[in-house]
């Protein structure tokens, strides 16, 4: 169900937009559309997804290859902007903010976790963890290091601080950058196919430390796959095909 949306006029960008209802919902999409034009094909990606996310809901988007889990996270992640519809995360319109106040809002309060890592190469874990945190002035020096030992921590890194990423196998990297996304103290996690570049027993593992983090840290996840036999495992699943939400 959409929420009302009601605008309070303020000058102050930031809180331009706010939810009055439910306190409960972080994520209410309603109405996506997305296409990409290839040469001089319309490519449809999104036709018209409506969805509500809940605090601290732990949630699957499931579709097959090309079914537009990417575009749908890369939406509610402000990394891209639909053609029409309305994203509200955490009570704020996002497509009525600035760049800058975007930007803002997604270093804040969403962390990204992706399928081939995208960790810095030559960084170490540590420094890769820490990245994101150095854009946030509001964090000093001494609590990023706090953050980043915690985050680390948390995913059973903390003894590969200063090894290089290429050290580390897949498994251990994906849960830096699971710390990395943690790191920032989101509200939610996005996590787009974390495990397509697993093996079956490290995909297996990547969910269960998901799981954990949420009921321990009270972390929204929201991550995508095309593996069935993952489908299993989290308490809300949510169907694609075609651009289309299927119930
Ligand atoms: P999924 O993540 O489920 O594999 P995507 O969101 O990546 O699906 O893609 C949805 C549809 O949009 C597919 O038909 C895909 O080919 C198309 N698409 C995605 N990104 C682009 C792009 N940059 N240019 C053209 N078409 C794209
Ligand atoms: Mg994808």
């Amino acid at each position: 169900m959409a929420l009302p949306v009601t605008r309070i006029n303020e000058n102050n960008e930031k809180d331009a937009l706010l939810v009055t209802a439910t306190a409960d919902s972080i994520v209410v999409l309603s109405g996506l559309v997305k296409s990409y034009r290839l040469g001089q094909t319309i490519v449809p990606a999104l036709r018209g997804v409506s969805l509500e996310l809940n605090r601290g809901e732990f949630t699957a988007v499931i579709g097959a290859s090309g079914s537009g889990k990417s575009t749908l996270l890369n939406m509610i992640g402000c990394i891209d902007e639909p053609e029409s519809g309305s994203i509200v995360i955490d009570g704020v319109d996002v497509l009525s903010l600035d760049d800058n106040a975007r930007s803002r809002l997604r270093n804040q309060k969403i962390g990204f976790i992706f399928q081939s890592f995208n960790l810095v190469p030559v960084l170490t874990v540590a420094e890769n963890v820490e990245l994101p945190l150095l854009i946030n002035t509001t964090v000093s020096p001494a609590e990023r290091k706090d953050r980043v030992a915690q985050a680390l921590e948390d995913v059973g890194c903390s003894k590969f601080v200063r090894n290089l990423p290429d050290q580390l196998s897949g498994g251990q990297r994906q849960r830096v950058a699971i710390a990395r996304a943690l790191a920032g103290n989101p509200d939610l996690v996005l996590a787009d196919e974390p495990t397509a570049n697993l093996d079956s027993e490290n995909s297996h593992r990547i969910i269960d430390l998901m799981l954990d983090l949420n009921a321990r840290r009270k972390v929204t996840f929201l991550f995508s796959t095309h593996d069935e036999k993952l489908m299993g495992r989290v308490s809300r699943m949510v169907h694609i095909q075609d651009g289309v939400i299927k119930l």
